[in-house]
């Protein structure tokens, strides 16, 4: 509060009370266009902040630290029994989570299958890549990360919490599958140093945007087993984690082709499963919240990843994007997107990682 007596605006006070009203709704809007658009990548920084991993220059990736999965600090220790029974409820509440996805992935799928015949061959391979990349993974006996944790905590007890022990994967399409323990609007995220996908306990099958949220991630999923394969000596792998691997205070980094690439996607399934009205709204410059909100079953709380899925598509489309060629307008909103959200952003080059600036 100002309480300045001599304030040389005295003689007219209701012109400073318009002034601060207008400060205040300055501040207002800048909150909101800050908070705009979920906070899907504040929740990703969040993880990639808990990462913090050492690679070993072995043959097999050793990925991850188990840093993620002990007991935070600020909560009271747990008891072997107690944490054992924990994992094995969220074991139990993440496979319930699976079978839903799973579910919303077969469909999706199958809707996707009568549709593609619209596109090129490799724009249909490019937007089945996420959805193989999953199916793969169901393969994957330690899927469920919550197994792997108590069959760890059942054969080295104490210590499984004292020192991290190295997940190792032979196959880099294989992923983890995690639950995001925050409450969250987020239906997924993907945290490249442990190879782990979150997902929200909430998940629904019903719910289109709850699906695409996750099919982005899986392709992030891709993308990051991608990258891994083309470094090719212990230096490079040790750099590629190191990047992410950033310390409180740091600014999280994307690599910002990757969400080019993820968001172009998830805009053209969603064209294919609205059978081009998408496209034909964002030419006309009608993208009718209200409408996809109900035509995907997104709920209330979910508008503003909606939102930003459709300003993505107004974009994509009035900027001639394809898989082929990204339009600098559609790079450059992708890129001010995360720039807001206070991210540093990389450029893939020869398999190097070079900043935006
Ligand atoms: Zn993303």
């Amino acid at each position: 509060m100002d309480s300045n007596s001599e304030n040389p605006n005295k003689q007219q006070p209701l012109t400073r009370k318009e002034l601060r009203q207008l400060e205040l709704q300055r501040r207002q809007q800048e909150n909101r266009e800050r908070q705009k658009l979920i906070s899907r990548r504040e929740f990703l920084k969040k993880l990639f902040v808990a990462g913090g991993v050492l690679l070993g220059g072995g043959i097999v990736w050793q990925i991850g630290s188990r840093r993620e999965e002990q007991p935070r600090p600020a909560t009271p220790p747990l008891s072997l029994d107690s944490l054992k029974r924990d994992y094995q409820d969220k074991e139990l509440r993440l496979n319930s989570v699976l079978e839903r996805v799973d579910q919303a992935f077969v469909s999706l799928e199958e809707t996707l299958h009568g549709k593609l015949q619209s596109i090129s061959e490799e724009d249909r391979a490019a937007l089945m890549a996420p959805i193989e990349t999953y199916k793969v993974n169901k393969k994957n006996i330690q899927r469920n990360k919550y197994s792997i944790l108590i069959s760890d905590l059942e054969a080295r007890g104490e210590g499984s919490l004292r020192s991290p022990t190295e997940l190792h994967i032979t196959d880099l399409n294989y992923f983890f599958i995690q639950l995001i323990e925050d409450k969250t609007n987020v239906a997924a995220a993907f945290a490249p140093i442990s190879r782990t996908v979150h997902l929200n306990g909430r998940f629904d099958p019903n719910n289109l945007l709850d699906a695409l949220v996750v099919y982005h991630e899986i392709e992030h999923a891709r993308q990051d087993a991608q990258v891994r394969m083309g470094l090719d000596t212990p230096q490079r792998k040790l750099e590629y984690n190191s990047f992410y691997t950033t310390g409180p205070g740091q600014r999280g980094r994307i690599i910002g082709a990757f969400e080019q690439e993820a968001y172009l996607k998830e805009v053209m399934v969603l064209d294919l499963l609205t059978d081009g009205r998408l496209r034909e709204d964002a030419y006309k410059g009608k993208l009718d919240i209200d409408f996809y909100q109900q035509r995907l079953n997104v709920q209330q709380d979910q508008r503003e990843i909606l939102r930003f899925v459709l300003d993505g598509a107004r974009i994509v489309y009035t900027s001639d994007t394809s898989l082929k060629s990204y339009a600098p307008s559609f790079v450059n909103f992708m890129n001010q997107q995360y720039k807001n959200r206070d991210f540093e952003i990389y450029a893939v080059n020869n398999n190097r990682l070079e900043r935006v600036p």
